[in-house]
C-alpha cells in the first residue's frame, strides 16, 4: 500500500509518530513534516487542544475526528483520561451530539439499516469491511437517554457505547459494529429539520417493524455466526421488553437499559449495604419510573433476595414498590397495567404522587428512573431522611438535566446523611466541612466487562445469573477508602482492571452454567481476560 493511503487508514495511521525508518520503508517521505514524536506527546497535545474548547460538543466532534484519523491514539487517550473523557464520548455530551447529529455529521460511523434496505439486510452487512464481528450495539433511536425519540440520529449511542467496549472492556475496535435501525421518527422537530439524516416518515410499528427487526437478527447470525453479542440499546420500552424476550432464546442478546442498569445498580446497593448495614432483604425499595431501567433493576434485586433468603420471587418482589406517571402501582390498577409492571402491583390503596408514596411506603432505598428531572424535591429527600438514618438515594435519569436531584441537593437536604449516586456525573460536594464524593451508577462499569466475559468464554446465551456475577465482581472492587467518602462505586480510573474482574466472573458463570463454548476453561480467568484486552500502543512497521 502507498504511504499516502497508510496515513489515511485510521487503524494504521500514526501521524508524526512514524519514525525515520518507517518513513523510508513505507513511502512516507515528504508526506509528513520532519518532526518525529512519541505517542505520549501526541496525547499531550490533543488533551491540551481539547481543554481549550469551552463547548462540550466541540470536544465531542474533535474526539470523533480523532477516531476517524488515528484509532490507536483515540483509544489511548480515552483509556488514560477516562474520567475526563467519558462525559464527552458518553453521557451527557453524547446526548447533545445525537440531538444535533445531522448538523455535526461528517463521516458515517457504523451501519444504517432503514426500511429502504428491507429484503437486503444481508447484503448491507456484507458492505461492512470487517468479517469478524464480536459485538453489535443496535438502537432504533426511539428513547435516546432521557431525551426521547431522536430517530436515526440515535447513532451516536451505539458509536459511543462501542468506543467504551474497546476502551474500558478491551474488545478490538474492528470487532465492534454500531448499527442504527431507521424505521422513521415521531419527532416532529426532526421531521421538519432540513439537516435531519434519517427517513422522513413516522415510525413503522407492528408487523412492519417486527419484520425488519427479524430480518436484521437473522442476517446477523447468518453473517457473523452464533456467538456475536447483540446489545439492544435505547429502544422504547414496549419494543425493548418484547425484543429481549423473543431473541434471548435464539441469540446472544443483552439489553443494557434493562439488564446492564440492573447489574450496575445492584452492585452499588451491595456496596451501600457495607455502609448502612443489613441484608438486601431487610431493605425496602421505592422506584420513581417503572420502565426498562426501573423494572429491570427491581427484578434483579428480587432475584438476588430470593437467592439469599430462599424465599420465592413472588414474596421478595413485595419489598419493592413503584411509582409511574399515574402514581403508586397497586393491585387495583392491575387490569390496565403493561405486562412488565404487573409483578410490582401490590395491595395498597391508591397513592397519587411520589411524596405521598414515600410517606406511605417508608422505603430505605429511593431510586429515580423516570427520565424526568427535578422530581426528588426537598420534601421527598427530607422525608427519606426522617425515617432513615442513612437513606440510599439513586438519581439515575440521564443526562444531567433529567437527574431527579443533584448531588448537592441530596447531601444538603438530607443534612449529609444520604448515600447518593447518579446516572450522570456530579462533582464532589462539601457539606458541613466534609467532602462527599457522589458515585456514578454508570452502565459503563458493567457492559464492557460483561461483553468481554461473554466473548472470552464463547458464551452462546445470556443468563440472569451472569448479571449477578457481574454485580458481585463490581462491588468487590469498592474499597473501604471509597466507602468512607460515601462512594459506592470504584473510581473509573481503574476501569480496565475492574472490567477484567467482571469478565472473569461472568465467564466463570458461563462455564458453570454450561453456556460456554470455548473449552477448556482457562485456569486463571482474570489473567486470561487481561491478556485478551486490546492495547492501543502503536506497533512498529518494519
Ligand atoms: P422508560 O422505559 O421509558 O420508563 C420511564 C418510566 O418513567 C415509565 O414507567 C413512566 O411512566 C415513568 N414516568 C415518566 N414520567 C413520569 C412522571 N412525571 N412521574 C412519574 N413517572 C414517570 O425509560 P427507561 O429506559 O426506564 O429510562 C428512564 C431513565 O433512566 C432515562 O432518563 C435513562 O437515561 C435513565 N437510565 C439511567 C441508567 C443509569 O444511570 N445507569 C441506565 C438506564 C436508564 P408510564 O409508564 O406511566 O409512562
Ligand atoms: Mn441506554
Amino acid at each position: 500500500a502507498s504511504g499516502y493511503s497508510l496515513l489515511r487508514n485510521p487503524q494504521h495511521n500514526k501521524g508524526l509518530a512514524f519514525n525515520e525508518k518507517e518513513r523510508d520503508a513505507h513511502y512516507l517521505r515528504g508526506l509528513l513534516p520532519p518532526a518525529c514524536v512519541t505517542q505520549e506527546l501526541q496525547e499531550k497535545k490533543i488533551m491540551h487542544n481539547l481543554r481549550q474548547y469551552q463547548v462540550p460538543l466541540q470536544r465531542y466532534v474533535s474526539m470523533m475526528d480523532l477516531q476517524e484519523r488515528n484509532e490507536k491514539l483515540f483509544y489511548k487517550l480515552l483509556i488514560d483520561h477516562v474520567e475526563e473523557l467519558l462525559p464527552i464520548v458518553y453521557t451527557p455530551t453524547v446526548g447533545e451530539a445525537c440531538q444535533k447529529y445531522g448538523c455535526i455529521f461528517r463521516h458515517p460511523q457504523g451501519l444504517y439499516i432503514s426500511l429502504n434496505e428491507r429484503g437486503k439486510i444481508l447484503e448491507v452487512l456484507r458492505n461492512w469491511p470487517e468479517r469478524n464481528i464480536q459485538v453489535i450495539v443496535v438502537t432504533d433511536g426511539e428513547r435516546i437517554l432521557g431525551l426521547g425519540d431522536l430517530g436515526c440520529q440515535g447513532m451516536g449511542i451505539p458509536v459511543g457505547k462501542l468506543a467504551l467496549y474497546t476502551a474500558l472492556g478491551g474488545l478490538r475496535p474492528s470487532a465492534c459494529l454500531p448499527v442504527t435501525i431507521d424505521v422513521g421518527t415521531n419527532n416532529e422537530q426532526l421531521l421538519k429539520d432540513e439537516f435531519y439524516i434519517g427517513l422522513r416518515r413516522r415510525r413503522a410499528t407492528g408487523q412492519e417493524y417486527a419484520e425488519l427487526m427479524h430480518e436484521f437478527m437473522t442476517a446477523v447470525k447468518q453473517r457473523y455466526g452464533e456467538k456475536v453479542l447483540i446489545q439492544f440499546e435505547d429502544f422504547a420500552n414496549h419494543n425493548a421488553f418484547e425484543l429481549l424476550a423473543k431473541y434471548r432464546k435464539t441469540h446472544l442478546v443483552f439489553n443494557d437499559d434493562i439488564q446492564g442498569t440492573a447489574s450496575v445498580v445492584l452492585a452499588g446497593l451491595f456496596a451501600a449495604l457495607n455502609i448502612v448495614g443489613g441484608t438486601l432483604a431487610e431493605h425496602s425499595f421505592l422506584f420513581l419510573g417503572a420502565g426498562e431501567a426501573g423494572t429491570g433493576i427491581a427484578e434483579l434485586i428480587a432475584r438476588e433476595m430470593s437467592k439469599q433468603t430462599k424465599a420465592p420471587l413472588e414474596e421478595t418482589r413485595k419489598k419493592i414498590w413503584m411509582v409511574d406517571s399515574k402514581g403508586l402501582i397497586v393491585s387495583s390498577r392491575k387490569e390496565s397495567l403493561q405486562h412488565f409492571k404487573k409483578p410490582w402491583a401490590h395491595d395498597h390503596e391508591p397513592v397519587g404522587n411520589l411524596l405521598d408514596a414515600v410517606k406511605a411506603i417508608k422505603p430505605t432505598v429511593l431510586i429515580g428512573s423516570s427520565g424526568v428531572g427535578r422530581t426528588f424535591t426537598k420534601e421527598v429527600v427530607e422525608a427519606m431522611a426522617t425515617f432513615n438514618e442513612k437513606p440510599i438515594i439513586l438519581a439515575l435519569s440521564n443526562p444531567t438535566t433529567q437527574s431527579e436531584c443533584s448531588a448537592e441537593e441530596a447531601y444538603t437536604w438530607s443534612k449529609g446523611r444520604a448515600i447518593f449516586a447518579s446516572g450522570s456525573p456530579f462533582d464532589p460536594v462539601e457539606y458541613d466541612g466534609k467532602i462527599f464524593v457522589p458515585g456514578q451508577a454508570n452502565n459503563a462499569y458493567i457492559f464492557p466487562g460483561f461483553g468481554l466475559g461473554l466473548v472470552i468464554s464463547g458464551a452462546t446465551r445470556v443468563h440472569d445469573d451472569m448479571l449477578l456475577a457481574a454485580s458481585e465482581a463490581l462491588a468487590q472492587q469498592v474499597t473501604q477508602e471509597n466507602l468512607d467518602k460515601g462512594l459506592i462505586y470504584p473510581p473509573f480510573s481503574n476501569i480496565r482492571k475492574i472490567s477484567a474482574h467482571i469478565a472473569a466472573n461472568v465467564a466463570a458463570k458461563a462455564y458453570e452454567l454450561g453456556l460456554a463454548s470455548r473449552l477448556p476453561c482457562p485456569k486463571d480467568l482474570v489473567k486470561y481476560a487481561e491478556s485478551c484486552m486490546y492495547n492501543p500502543v502503536y506497533r512498529s512497521y518494519r
